[in-house]
């Protein structure tokens, strides 16, 4: 009986061994002889490793009530194969993956700021173009005009607003206090306001302040715009308001344009019955340029327009 339990235990295909509650060995099977596994004592370890050929087992134990120790070697070696493959394969295509990724974002940044600079060019071709038309139109007696009521502290205030959004580093303070009603195109008089920001942004240093103030009496608004810039000599204040007329430069080159903007200004304003003026203490001590209209009535109780802010208190 005892001499056929071992030659079961001897064949059993796993590998197993029996150790007694004196720490004896009572049986071990071929296989876990033939691992070249101790008999001594059963092994402490979870896990058994052979490096030739490769095997992995776990260690499987329980003892019995009668003390009989009985140690168990599942192997392992197949799966841990196969998780070792599935990792290795998806390490080697997020690896893949990745490697166009980074070449398509890297090219996507480029494409998006060239588009950017693409998208820069065109609004300024646009804006040539408008003014080259605007001109034409002016010469012609065909500068239209959709007047109607509007309060200029409100549309000059607005303007401002767009300005500070589209130049986020500027500080424009305002002092609107003109209480009027006049009678004008807001598209074409918006144009005029926004010539005048962008005109003293172009001609000023970046971290100077520019000053937009509003005014009225019975009988005309003023809207002026002040900057802190290059300013402009004497000799040329007349001719500024004429058509391709730009100030020659005295040293490097200076922002660019056409030298149309101020003389459709000029145009816009006369056509809405008003007048452009500018004012400058000579070079460096910047400029302001204002435009007058007529009042169309004046409004002595109307609401405070809004606080004067700047872009820096955002
Ligand atoms: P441009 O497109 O050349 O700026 P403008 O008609 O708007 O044409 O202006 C005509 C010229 O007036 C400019 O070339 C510039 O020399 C001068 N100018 C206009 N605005 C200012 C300013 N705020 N400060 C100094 N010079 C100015």
């Amino acid at each position: 009986m005892l001499a056929q339990r071992e030659s079961l235990w001897s064949d059993l295909p796993a590998p197993a061994a029996v150790w007694d509650s004196q720490g004896q060995l009572v049986l071990a099977s071929t296989a876990w002889r033939s691992l070249g596994l101790s008999t001594d004592a059963a092994p402490k370890e979870l896990e058994l490793t052979f490096d030739d050929p490769p095997r992995i087992f776990v260690v499987e134990q329980s003892t019995q009530p009668s003390g009989l120790r009985i140690v168990l070697l599942r192997e392992v070696t197949r799966e841990r194969q196969a998780l070792q493959a599935k990792d290795e394969l998806l390490a080697v295509v997020g690896h893949e993956l990745r490697t166009p990724l980074t070449a398509i974002k890297g090219y996507g940044q480029l494409m998006a700021r060239q588009l950017s600079t693409v998208q820069e060019q065109v609004q300024r071709l646009d804006g040539l173009i408008g003014d080259v038309l605007d001109t034409a139109r002016a010469e012609g007696g065909r500068l239209a005009l959709r007047r109607e009521p509007l309060a200029l502290s409100d549309l000059v205030n607005f303007a401002c607003e767009r300005f500070c959004v589209t130049h986020p580093t500027r500080t424009v303070e305002r002092e609107l206090g003109a209480r009027a009603l006049i009678e004008a195109d807001p598209g074409r008089l918006n144009q005029v306001i926004d010539n005048l920001l962008s005109n003293a942004a172009k001609y000023s240093p970046p971290d100077t302040v520019i000053t937009v103030t509003t005014f009225s009496d019975s009988e005309w608004v003023r809207v002026s715009v002040t900057d802190r810039g290059v300013g402009i000599k004497q000799e040329h204040l007349a001719r500024l308001f004429d058509r391709f007329y730009r100030v020659p430069e005295e040293s490097g080159s200076g922002p660019s344009g056409l030298g149309l903007g101020l003389s459709i200004v000029r145009d816009l304003v006369e056509a809405h019955s008003g007048r452009v003026e500018v004012t400058s203490d000579g070079p460096g001590t910047g400029c302001t340029f204002s435009v007058v209209l007529p009042v169309m009535l004046p409004l002595e109780n109307a609401p405070t327009p809004p606080e004067a802010v700047n872009s820096a208190d955002r």
